[in-house]
């Protein structure tokens, strides 16, 4: 065959190939990163904000593995605010609106600097394959790269059709040609493909904004960076400002509904529910007096304004009348209108937990093309496929995450297990186990996996176990350090008047105790490092909850962890098909958390293995 061959190819520069592409090639694999456009590689398409309730936690959690997202945001992120402060930490959620610019040029930047990268500009129109393998890719130009194993991204490409009104554009985004062929290579393959649809708000002009008449949202004093890696945000901070629609507003989307592509039957694809276009929240929500609307600049030196919460698709004529009935709006200037797209997604109860098709050796699929709709969903699958897909190149055993460890583990389990009826997103409600899942500890929960599968660089790796001993100490120190409620009262923190002797973790486990009342009692801590006291705390409150969920923790892990012996012989596991036999034998799980990882494993599979460990081992 001929071709340039690659370890790992992935298709498509959004957030999913980002990830999927720089996480491959971390692990050492020869990969490429092939897209349309290498000036739109990391562009955010609607909204210009990282992180938020969930998806910070999966922000962070990319981090932790060295991934992308996290650094660019702090790079590009121009108002920082930990979403929902007044709950416990569990369920904060770290977000910024971002610049899009400084954000783009920090993932195309970082990918400059990674080696084993090649970046290959160009449309791909199929994939190659030889029987039930891939092979490769073939590219609108004629010419085709042959690689190990394919990742594809392709976002809202696939078959993308926008709509505005009556008006139908064939575009994978405003402005971008859809991604035609892909989809009947899939559909060839036996996949089933299904329509999904997401909407958009029209761009405003900043000069046109009566600023002056609108309520600030300012960002915080002290904003906390995404990465580890990151020790101060240096971008500068600004203010956004919030307004609602009025009761004009609604008339004349009511008025107009008909012509909604969304409401006219022009669109087949389900929208996502919780992300709901002004049309929907009109119909849905009608006797609401308004609905909030964010006014955020997409950038320092930009004169662009995202109108966050009225997406819609709605002919431009109307947008104008609607946007000009909200107060602050009256005589704004529309810079881009609105609009609907649909495009083919791919079932993903036909992934297994790798994200890679069931069905067909070497082929990995991430991102909205799996049904989610979001960059944070998008980068964290693209991470999870790019590194299988460089473990399945390089011959060795893949790596699934639990639901017990992270929120990445949630996702992609709810979506192989449970398949999308609209563009799934993330939540903390998605995670049983939320109290040990937290934004503020993903390193600790994930950076040693990384480090042991080889995808963390030699700076982090030396920067978190230096952190990660000095939290352990400090967690320890803290647990030796006991004091009477008579003493707590002389240094003026009050707690239980009972007698008891409590150590300075118990003490910290009461919500209204903070570290600086610990440090009145025993001023020496007041050397430590404010980043490990900040994290060590939030340990402490929730120490207690923790060792509750531990036992439910451990046994899922148990069982998933159950170790397979390497001299296992799985000739004689009777039920379990030939070629699944073959491909343990050659791969040698270690546990039962990697078998269910390769491929054609289904879950009466690893029923039938684990029933037979339990029996003998
Ligand atoms: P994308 O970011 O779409 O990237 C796909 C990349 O693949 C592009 O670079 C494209 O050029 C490339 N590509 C595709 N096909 C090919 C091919 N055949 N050959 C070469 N390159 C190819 N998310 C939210 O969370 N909230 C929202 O409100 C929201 N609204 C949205 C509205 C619109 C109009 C759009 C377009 C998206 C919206 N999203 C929203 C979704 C968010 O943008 C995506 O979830 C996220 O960008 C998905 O990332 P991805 O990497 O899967 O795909």
């Amino acid at each position: 065959m001929s071709g340039t061959f690659f370890d790992v190819i992935v298709v498509g520069g959004g957030h999913a190939g980002t990830e999927a592409a720089a996480a491959a090639a971390r692990m050492g694999a020869q990969t490429a990163l092939v897209t349309h456009r290498t000036d739109t590689i990391g562009v955010m398409s609607c909204n210009p904000a990282i992180g938020g309730l969930g998806k910070g936690h999966l922000v962070r959690e990319i981090d932790a593995l060295d991934g992308l997202m996290g650094r660019a945001a702090d790079d590009g992120g121009i108002q920082f605010r930990m979403l929902n402060r007044k709950k416990g930490p569990a369920v904060w959620g770290p977000r910024t609106q971002a610049d899009r610019n400084l954000y783009k040029n920090a993932v195309q930047r970082y990918l400059k600097d990674i080696p084993n990268l090649s970046i290959v500009e160009g449309g791909v129109t199929g994939l190659i394959r030889v029987g039930s393998e891939i092979n490769g890719i073939r590219l609108q130009d004629g010419s085709q790269l042959i690689a190990r194993a394919v990742v594809l991204t392709t976002g809202t490409f696939l078959n993308g059709l926008i709509h505005i009104g009556d008006r139908q554009i064939p575009a994978g985004r405003v402005g971008e040609a859809p991604a035609l062929g892909l989809s009947g290579d899939l559909s060839a393959l036996g996949l089933t493909l299904g329509r999904l649809k997401t909407g958009t708000p029209a761009r405003l002009d900043r000069g046109s904004i009566r600023w002056d008449a609108l309520e600030k949202q300012e960002a915080d004093v002290d904003p906390i960076p995404f990465s580890f890696m990151t020790d101060r945000i240096t971008t500068p901070q600004i203010a956004c400002a919030i307004t609602r629609t009025t009761s004009k507003t609604h008339e004349i989307i009511r008025e107009n509904i008909h012509r909604s592509a969304m409401y006219s039957g022009k669109i087949e694809g389900v929208g996502p529910r919780y992300c709901p276009s002004i049309e929907d929240k009109i119909n849905r929500f009608g006797d609401r007096d308004g609905h909030q609307i964010f006014l955020e600049p997409e950038g320092l030196d930009d004169d662009t304004v995202y109108p966050n919460g009225i997406s819609t698709s709605l002919p431009e004529e109307v947008q104008e009348a609607f946007i000009r009935s909200i107060p602050g709006l009256e005589d704004v200037r529309i810079l881009q209108a609105g609009y609907a797209i649909e495009y083919d997604y791919v079932d993903p109860q036909q992934l297994d937990l790798t994200l890679s098709v069931k069905t067909t050796r070497g082929l990995y699929l991430a991102g909205q093309i799996n049904g989610t709709t979001g960059y944070e969903e998008a980068g964290a699958q693209g991470l999870v496929a790019g590194l299988n897909a460089a473990l399945f190149a390089a011959g060795s055993v893949p790596t699934v995450f639990s639901r017990t460890e992270s929120y990445i583990g949630v996702m992609i389990d709810d979506l192989t297990s449970r398949g999308v009826a609209e563009p799934y997103r993330m939540f903390t409600s998605r995670a049983e186990y939320r109290l040990s899942l937290r934004a503020d500890n993903a390193d600790m929960r994930l950076t040693p996996l990384g480090i042991r599968l080889g995808c963390v660089g030699s700076e982090r790796r030396a920067k978190f176990l230096d952190y990660q001993q000095q939290r352990l100490d400090l967690f320890e120190a803290l647990g030796s350090l006991v004091c009477s409620p008579n003493e707590m009262a002389a240094a003026g923190v009050s707690v239980n008047q009972d007698g008891r002797r409590r150590s300075a973790r118990e003490i910290l486990a009461y919500p209204d105790v903070s570290w600086s009342d610990v440090v009145k009692v025993w001023p020496d801590l007041a050397s430590c490092d404010e980043k490990i006291s900040d994290a060590v705390s939030i340990d402490c409150l929730y120490e207690i909850y923790l060792e509750r969920q531990s036992a439910d923790i451990q046994s899922v892990r148990a069982e998933e962890e159950r170790a397979i012996p390497v001299d296992f012989d799985y000739s004689s596991l009777s039920g379990l098909s030939n070629e699944l036999k073959g491909k343990l034998s050659a791969l040698r799980p270690h546990n039962v958390a990697q078998a269910s990882g390769i491929e054609g494993m289904t879950p009466a599979a690893v029923a039938l293995l684990v029933g037979h460990l339990r029996k003998t081992t």
